[in-house]
Order: C-alpha cells, then sequence, then structure tokens
C-alpha cells in the first residue's frame, strides 16, 4: 500500500503557514514597514487601495537587494538577518525568520523592484501566489518598492473574514502609528485612496506625538525618564485631564518594537491610581529598553507578544517608575514617607515604597502633618500657633475631633495620655484655596474641585439607592423651560430622585421642584435644575460617557463649594477629612489637580537657601 502521509508542495506550505504571519492587510504593513527599517531607510511611504485590499504598496529608500536576493528574499526561511543560533539570542533587527516575504507573496500578487547603491541597474521581480512569475532587470531608484495587490486572492475563505474598509483602514493606520511613533527620525507618508493621511517629516518624538495626536494630546503629557539596572524607561505620560474612555492611545514599546503586554499596561495603569476614575485610561506612550538577551521575542510570529525573564520585577520596576514620574510633576502630591534615609530624592522614592502592601495607601492630610512631638515642622504648625488661638481651637473641636484624634498622626507622644495638640490652623486664601502647613513645605487645596470630588463620589453611590437625603421646600418652585430641556428632565427624573431632587413635571415646559437635595446650600435652589442641566448639555459631545456619569459631574460642580466663598476651620478640616477619604482624591472629576504641595526644598530653592 502507498503511503499515506505526503510532504505537503512548498506552496501549499507557504499557502498554510502564511495564515499566521498574515492576518490582515495591517501585518501585511507591519512585516514590510519592518523590513524597510531594518533595511535602514530613512524616508518610508505607504500607499493603500480599498483599505490595503486591493493594494499595499510600501516604498523605501534602504539597502535595497541584489538581483539574486530579491528572487531568494521570497523563499520561505530566506533571511539575511541571522545566520547562527548565537544570532538567535541577540536580536536586534525586527526580522529573523525569513517567513514574511513567503508568506505575504503565497497569497497575493507581488511586484517587487529594488535597487542596491552599488548596481547601475535595478531588479523587478514577479511572484503571483508563491511562484515566481519574471525577474529581470529593471531602472528604479535606490531602495525597495513593494506592491502588495489583491490581499488572499487566492484564498477566498480568509478574503471573506476581513472586515469592513473602515475596521481594516483603522488596522492599517494604527500599524503605521505604531512605527511612526518608535521611529520619530524616520520620515513617513501615508496615503489611502489618493488622499494624503499624512506626512511626517523626520522629527523628536514629542512632536511626532503632536503630529499623530494632535497638540492637545502632546501638551497635556509629559516626558519622563527612569534608569534601573536592568531596563530604562522614557516616554511620555498624559496627564489626568487627558484621560480615555478606552485604552486605544497607549503604546508600549520594548527595543522600539511595539509590544502588547497586559502585565506591563496594567503597571502603568497601577502607577496612575488615585489618579483617574475606574474606566478612565491614560494616553501614554512608553519605551522600554532593555538587554535583547532578557527577553524573549520569538514567543508568537507576529512578535508583538514577549516574555521577560523576570515578569514580576518589570511590573514593579514600571509601575514604581510612573508612579514617581507622575510624583515628581506634583500629580501624585503625597509620597514621601518620614523615615531614616528619606534625605535624597531617590531614597524617598524607595522609601516610600517599602513592600507591595503598602504602596497603595492614601495618605489622610492629617499625616502630612508630621510626627508629632519630635518633629520641628509640626510644632509650629500645631503647638506653638494653635494655643495663642483658643477660640481656634474650639472651633476644631467642634468640627470632626474623634476623626482627627484616631488617626494619632499628630499626638503628642511623651504628654499626658488623650490630651492631644489639635489640629493647625489651616488658612484659606483668597476665599478659593486652603493652605496646609505639611512636614515638609506647605500643601494647598483648591476647595472647589475639593468638594466636586467628595460630592462627585458620594453621587455615584447615590445612583440606584434612592438614600439621599432630601430638603424640602417650604415653597416650591415654579420654573418655565424650554420643552427640550423638560424632556431632558424627564428622562434624567429616576437619576435625579436618586441624588435627592423632588420634582414633578406639568405639561410640555414646566417643572415644579419641591425637593433639593441636602448638599444644596440655602440661595442656590432656583437655579440648581437650570445649572445642571447646562453642564450636562455641555458635556454632551463627551461621547462616551455615561447619563449618570455626566450627570454625577454636573451635579458635582453645581452643588459644590465655589471659590469666593469663605469657610470656617471647621468646615476646612471637614472638607479635607472628606476629601481624603474618597479613592481618588487628587484630581477633580474633570481631571484637574486638588491640591499641590510645594516643599521646603522647592522654596529653598526659590529662596537661594543652601540649608
Ligand atoms: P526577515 O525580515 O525575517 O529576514 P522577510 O521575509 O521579511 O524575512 O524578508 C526576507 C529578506 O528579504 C530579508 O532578510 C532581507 O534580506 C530582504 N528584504 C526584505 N524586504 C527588504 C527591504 N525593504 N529592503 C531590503 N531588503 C529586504
Ligand atoms: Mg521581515
Amino acid at each position: 500500500m502507498a503511503s499515506l502521509i505526503k510532504i505537503l508542495p512548498e506552496h501549499l506550505a507557504n499557502k498554510i503557514a502564511a495564515g499566521e504571519v498574515v492576518q490582515r492587510p495591517a501585518s501585511v504593513i507591519k512585516e514590510l514597514l519592518e523590513n524597510a527599517l531594518d533595511a535602514h531607510a530613512t524616508s518610508i511611504t505607504v500607499i493603500l487601495k480599498d483599505a490595503g485590499k486591493s493594494l499595499i504598496q510600501v516604498v523605501d529608500d534602504g539597502d535595497g537587494m541584489s538581483p539574486e536576493d530579491a528572487v531568494l528574499a521570497f523563499a520561505r526561511h530566506s533571511t539575511s538577518k541571522i545566520a547562527s543560533y548565537e544570532d538567535l539570542e541577540n536580536i536586534r533587527t525586527f526580522g529573523f525568520r525569513g517567513e514574511a516575504l513567503a508568506s505575504v507573496a503565497a497569497v497575493s500578487q507581488v511586484e517587487l523592484k529594488t535597487r542596491r547603491e552599488e548596481t547601475p541597474v535595478g531588479t523587478k521581480v514577479v511572484v503571483h501566489g508563491g511562484t515566481v512569475l519574471d525577474s529581470s532587470e529593471d531602472t528604479s531608484p535606490r531602495g525597495t518598492t513593494i506592491m502588495v495587490k489583491n490581499l488572499f486572492y487566492n484564498t477566498p475563505a480568509r478574503r471573506n473574514f476581513l472586515k469592513s474598509d473602515t475596521t481594516e483602514f483603522h488596522h492599517c493606520l494604527e500599524a503605521v502609528h505604531r512605527i511612526a511613533l518608535a521611529y520619530p527620525e524616520i520620515g513617513m507618508t501615508f496615503f489611502s485612496d489618493t488622499e494624503k493621511i499624512f506626512s511626517l517629516r523626520s522629527s523628536t518624538l514629542q512632536k511626532r506625538l503632536a503630529d499623530l495626536f494632535g497638540e492637545k494630546a502632546a501638551g497635556s503629557a509629559f516626558y519622563f525618564e527612569e534608569q534601573h539596572p536592568t531596563v530604562t524607561l522614557h516616554g511620555f505620560l498624559g496627564k489626568p485631564d487627558f484621560s480615555r474612555k478606552t485604552r486605544a492611545e497607549q503604546y508600549i514599546f520594548l527595543n522600539r518594537r511595539f509590544i502588547l503586554n497586559r502585565s506591563i499596561s496594567h503597571a502603568v495603569l497601577k502607577g496612575y491610581e488615585h489618579l483617574l476614575e475606574k474606566g478612565s485610561f491614560p494616553f501614554f506612550t512608553l519605551f522600554l529598553t532593555l538587554d535583547p538577551r532578557k527577553v524573549d521575542v520569538n514567543v508568537h510570529p507576529s512578535k508583538m507578544e514577549v516574555k521577560f525573564e523576570d515578569e514580576s520585577l518589570m511590573y514593579r520596576t514600571v509601575y514604581h517608575s510612573v508612579q514617581h514620574a507622575l510624583s515628581a510633576h506634583d500629580l501624585l502630591p503625597v509620597m514621601e514617607v518620614k523615615g531614616p534615609g528619606s534625605q535624597s530624592d531617590r531614597a524617598a522614592f524607595t522609601s516610600a515604597f517599602p513592600d507591595k502592601g503598602s504602596v497603595n495607601r492614601i495618605m489622610n492630610w492629617r499625616e502630612l502633618l508630621g510626627g508629632g512631638a519630635e518633629s520641628g515642622h509640626a510644632s509650629l504648625g500645631s503647638g506653638q500657633i494653635q494655643p495663642e488661638r483658643g477660640g481656634t481651637g474650639s472651633d476644631v473641636k467642634g468640627g470632626r475631633d474623634g476623626g482627627f484624634g484616631a488617626t494619632g498622626a499628630v499626638q503628642q507622644g511623651g504628654d499626658l495620655p488623650g490630651v492631644q495638640i489639635p489640629a493647625p490652623v489651616l488658612m484659606q486664601l483668597h476665599a478659593k484655596y486652603i493652605l496646609i502647613p505639611i512636614e515638609n513645605g506647605v500643601m494647598l487645596v483648591d476647595q472647589h474641585a475639593a468638594h466636586e470630588r467628595v460630592l462627585y463620589e458620594r453621587t455615584v453611590k447615590c445612583f440606584g439607592r434612592h438614600s439621599a437625603p432630601v430638603q424640602q421646600l417650604l415653597f416650591p418652585i415654579v420654573q418655565e423651560m424650554p420643552a427640550g430641556d423638560v424632556a431632558l428632565l424627564q428622562e434624567m427624573l429616576p437619576l435625579m430622585e436618586d441624588l435627592g431632587f423632588s420634582f414633578k413635571i406639568f405639561g410640555k415646559t414646566t417643572v415644579i421642584l419641591d425637593g433639593v437635595p441636602a448638599d444644596i446650600r440655602p440661595g442656590n435652589e432656583k437655579t440648581i435644575l437650570r445649572d445642571i442641566l447646562d453642564l450636562y448639555k455641555e458635556d454632551e459631545h463627551n461621547v462616551g460617557l455615561e447619563p449618570r456619569e455626566k450627570l454625577a459631574k454636573s451635579y458635582s460642580c453645581r452643588a459644590a463649594v465655589k471659590a469666593g466663598e469663605s469657610l470656617n476651620q471647621t468646615e476646612m478640616q471637614a472638607l479635607l477629612d472628606q476629601l481624603f477619604a474618597t479613592e481618588v482624591p487628587y484630581v477633580c472629576p474633570h481631571g484637574r489637580p486638588v491640591s499641590i504641595k510645594i516643599s521646603v526644598t522647592e522654596l529653598d530653592k526659590r529662596f537661594g537657601r543652601t540649608s
């Protein structure tokens, strides 16, 4: 009996293998761009027709190929990039498998034109479905032009599997973005169906970010760099006010190769903890540089997935670096932990992260005041000023004294048991900011932003519970409104009731308000509905935001104490206590900072002091 096992003819094997490398036009673009980079191109043009389904053309000004290589390039496992196993351990080029061109050519109609510097005439090679049809001399400029036509023309099942042009185009654009970001020094031009999508000159990473994502996005991000023994990190981190509802604008590169790595993404996000709402994602571009031997890029043919030698070290390093960078920009204001060895910045950083468990804790503002008796700074704030102002002291006690005592932060160690130093005098600046003397400087809190944060978190929790206290109005307020606004109120009625509003709608344009949430300060009842509606509508362009989130934002903004309102000690302390009990105390719901910290070191610098 004849053998049942047959060796697959090469063109069939190629077709099958192509499935791993070539899933869609975007994967072809990725491979062709990487080849251009490996060939030292300085300028690359990408041209698409029908989202790459009919044509993907990549033109580079790189090294080019000799006539022999131009044909050989299409054979499986033909590569000029590695020759031995040792090379495989030390990969510095994108390609190394010698699979891409063979795979692409197996499922399309390819025309390649190429010329090396030293040869006057170039070469043209035509390959259809993996079969070389023609190889001839050609007049081509130095470099390589490759045209991939009718992708999957001979594998109809795969062709049918492609998504709409819009979707495929989006993937293509993403593939080009990734390379454009990783190689800002390379000029990149991108056409789609004769429309010029962009034409970018060689530039810096910052400029490239602006070119690709707009000035606003780039301007909202700051540069950072961190060196660690095994890895160097650099890139741009978006400030919280530019957060997104999707993870789309997050880029991680490893040795300038785009990677998908959930653990690293998570580590970055974790670095932003307490700065972003749940469901918000930062905009960032992160470059990791490490010894190629410490990472296995060989785990997946598309090479977007990598394995690190020490995954958990990598996670911690990224997390701490991002957190450190954000706190260095005073976006995460409370980072220094008192203790031996916290002299230098660097030491403060490490001592702030003694172990994994304590990292996530948000400090209470009272803990920032310092360690009590042994701290000179703290006694200035609490011990010296306070006793002279007995009146204020009683004010403090009337407030949230119990909570204050419980933290023990400014308790005087050696004194009578149970006797506490009163909290420091808080100062309200310009009826806008609260000034708090803290152990290593001063902290300023924006009273409106702080209250907004408090109300926002409380509001979000109210929805669906009907538990908010209602303040019944003695005289219901009758309001005439445009029909559109009334319809909107009608839609939001259940959510508004959860917040503590009580109103009835009459006809198309009349609303009678007879109860408001307890947060609404007297005098504001008449305008509150109008104000909330206006803000709510303003947020309309904010697509992707749920109605309840939008309502929570507009409500907390309108109900919060405003700049210009004066607060007494008790109110300021209560506000700070509530603020630091929230989940995201450092940013308001709109992403603006709630507090800033000025360190004594910073003050010394400004005053030109050396000690
Ligand atoms: P790999 O990149 O893994 O080596 P490819 O199939 O992508 O495999 O390419 C095969 C070979 O063809 C490369 O090793 C390189 O020598 C040559 N080649 C491909 N594209 C280009 C290009 N744009 N410029 C110069 N040489 C190229
Ligand atoms: Mg390649």
